[in-house]
Order: C-alpha cells, then sequence, then structure tokens
C-alpha cells in the first residue's frame, strides 16, 4: 500500500528514462530504465515516461506524495515546462507537468536536472546539514546548482548555476554554448578525452596505453582513473590539470556567492581524492583571503541513481515549504 511517505522520481534523459519509487529516506523501492526512443518524438517519449511511472507503481494502490522529474535543459516551474532540451530532439516546448499531473491526478514537479542533483544532496545527500551549498556535476557537460539558505537559487530566467560556462581563459577552447574558453571546454568529459587522446597521439607516455591495446578510441574517464591509482605519471597530470582548472573556476563562483562548501559529483568526479586534493588546492590559493579557510568541498553521496533520488527529492522538497 503507498501512501504519502512515498514519491516517484523520474530521470528523463535522452537515451534512456529512469524511473524510481523512493522513500522519504531517498531509499529505492523499485526502479526500471526504459528506452527514452528519442526519435519518435514527443508523444512517444511522454508514453515511455507514463510506462515508466506505471511500472514502477505497479499493483500497489494508495496515493503517493508526487512525481518529480528531472529533465534536461530549460524547465519553467509552473506548469512543469520542458523546452528545447538538448538530445530530446523536436520538443519545442512541452508542459510535462501538466500532462502527468492529468495522468496520475497527484502534484507533479518538474525541474532541471543539475538543480533536481542539487536538491537530492540538499534532501537525502552531503548537503542534508548545510543551509548554504553549490553542487557541481561532471559529466559530458558541467552542471551546477546552487542551494541559498536550504532553497535552490534558480535566478531570473531560471537557469542560475550553470557553473560549466564560467570563463577561465578568456582566449581559449571553444565551449559547445558558443562562448570562449568555458571551464566545461577542458573538464567536460568528452572534451577531456579528446584532449588526453591528443596528447597521446603527440607521444606522451602512459600506462594507459596498455589498457586500451593503443586503441585510443577506447579511452574512458574511469580508465584514466585506474591508471592513475596505479601510480602512471601521465594519468595522474590529467587528474591533477582536472581539478585545478576545477578549482580556479570554483574561486569565482566562491567569491561571487561568499558559498564556501562545494559538493561535487557526477562521472569524473570519480576520479577521486586526487581530483579534489588538487581543486581544494587550486580554489584556496585563488579564493579571497576571509574565505579561504572555510572552503570545504565534499563528494555527492547520490552516486548510483542519483538521477532518480534526485528527482523524487523535488518532491519531498516543496512538501518541506507548505
Ligand atoms: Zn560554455
Amino acid at each position: 500500500m503507498l501512501n504519502k511517505n512515498f514519491a516517484v522520481g523520474v530521470d528523463l534523459g535522452g537515451t534512456s528514462i529512469k524511473a524510481g519509487l523512493v522513500d522519504k529516506k531517498g531509499k529505492i523501492i523499485k526502479k526500471v530504465s526504459v528506452d527514452s526512443l528519442a526519435d519518435g518524438g514527443v508523444e512517444t517519449v511522454i508514453r515511455q515516461i507514463k510506462h515508466a511511472i506505471n511500472e514502477v507503481m505497479n499493483g500497489k494502490s494508495g496515493k503517493i506524495l508526487g512525481i518529480g522529474i528531472g529533465a534536461p535543459g530549460s524547465v519553467k516551474l509552473k506548469k512543469g515546462t520542458v523546452e528545447n532540451p538538448p538530445n530530446l530532439p523536436g520538443w519545442g516546448k512541452v508542459h510535462l507537468g501538466t500532462i502527468l499531473n492529468k495522468e496520475f491526478g497527484c502534484d507533479v514537479f518538474v525541474e532541471n536536472d543539475a538543480n533536481a542533483a542539487a536538491i537530492g544532496e540538499l534532501i537525502y545527500g552531503a548537503g542534508r546539514n548545510f543551509k548554504n551549498f553549490v553542487m557541481i556535476t561532471l559529466g559530458t557537460g558541467v552542471g551546477g546548482g546552487i542551494i541559498i539558505d536550504r532553497k535552490i537559487y534558480r535566478g531570473e530566467a531560471g537557469y542560475a548555476g550553470e557553473l560549466g560556462h564560467v570563463t577561465i581563459d578568456s582566449m581559449g577552447r571553444q565551449c559547445n554554448c558558443g562562448a570562449i574558453g568555458c571551464i566545461e571546454a577542458y573538464i567536460g568529459n568528452n572534451y577531456l578525452i579528446e584532449r588526453v587522446k591528443k596528447q597521446l597521439q603527440e607521444g606522451s607516455d602512459s600506462l594507459l596505453l596498455n589498457y586500451i591495446n593503443n586503441d585510443l578510441n577506447l579511452i574512458t574517464s574511469k580508465l584514466i582513473c585506474d591508471a592513475a591509482i596505479e601510480g602512471d605519471d601521465f594519468s595522474k597530470s590529467v587528474v591533477v590539470d582536472t581539478g585545478t582548472k576545477l578549482g580556479y573556476s570554483l574561486a569565482s563562483v566562491v567569491n561571487v556567492l561568499d558559498i564556501t562548501t562545494i559538493i561535487i559529483g557526477g562521472g569524473v568526479a570519480g576520479f577521486g581524492k586526487l581530483l579534489f586534493d588538487s581543486a581544494k588546492s587550486a580554489l584556496k590559493e585563488r579564493v579571497i583571503a576571509s574565505s579561504r579557510n572555510s572552503i570545504r568541498i565534499l563528494p555527492a553521496k547520490l552516486k548510483n541513481n542519483a538521477g532518480i533520488k534526485g528527482a523524487s527529492a523535488l518532491v519531498f522538497y516543496s512538501s518541506l515549504k507548505k
């Protein structure tokens, strides 16, 4: 029997839709993953979302507290409108919240996935005991969310926390967003791999070459991490460089916001201690003196299924405000 102690979290991605039934403490009771079928267009994807939600609630009667959706791209909260999400071709504007509310008859909360990750850490994770923190997610893109006074800060147009587009080199590399020298253009997963490949092509020696049998297309951030742990100097330098650049970009954020707790999640965060240590020392080196001793960098707690948990946290988060 389901009741108000449960929520459904949906992680809407371009390849798959993951949904989970989650309790108040962030424990996943049941989860499913279905193909997004993004090429099928809006109707097809919405059908898949409904299917995934029905699957996790299967056979259970009673009313849950609500449904939370973490969606890529820009989200307008009022009708849960998702606008032109990257990776979901042909979407335009979809009032996803309204559509799902009609279907399931419960409250539906739609939020940008980076903000959902920050709210997930706030409700169940590493941010539970902090009033203010900045969450940064290192993946294919570099996303972020800002928590002030235990509330997500959305800004005027709703895209506050785009930490991936802090400039670290005004004459630097082109970023996906069109600007030059954004941090994402250095430490976003694809850029990172591309840069490592280039260095290896140019003759850098590394244990990585053994791992991949000299096939540069097989390089992943996980392998770079493994090689760094094995003591490979080249891979260690990649991790330290990534952490250092990350720290410099975060220094701008800390200097603007005077928020000194940073939570780091996402795949590249798997680089571990060496990444965190180098980010911390670069950050301390570049922040104004009065913040220096209060800098705290923590790994995200919601690792596996962070998307589902973050989305379900939207429901419990909103119930706190009522
Ligand atoms: Zn950018």
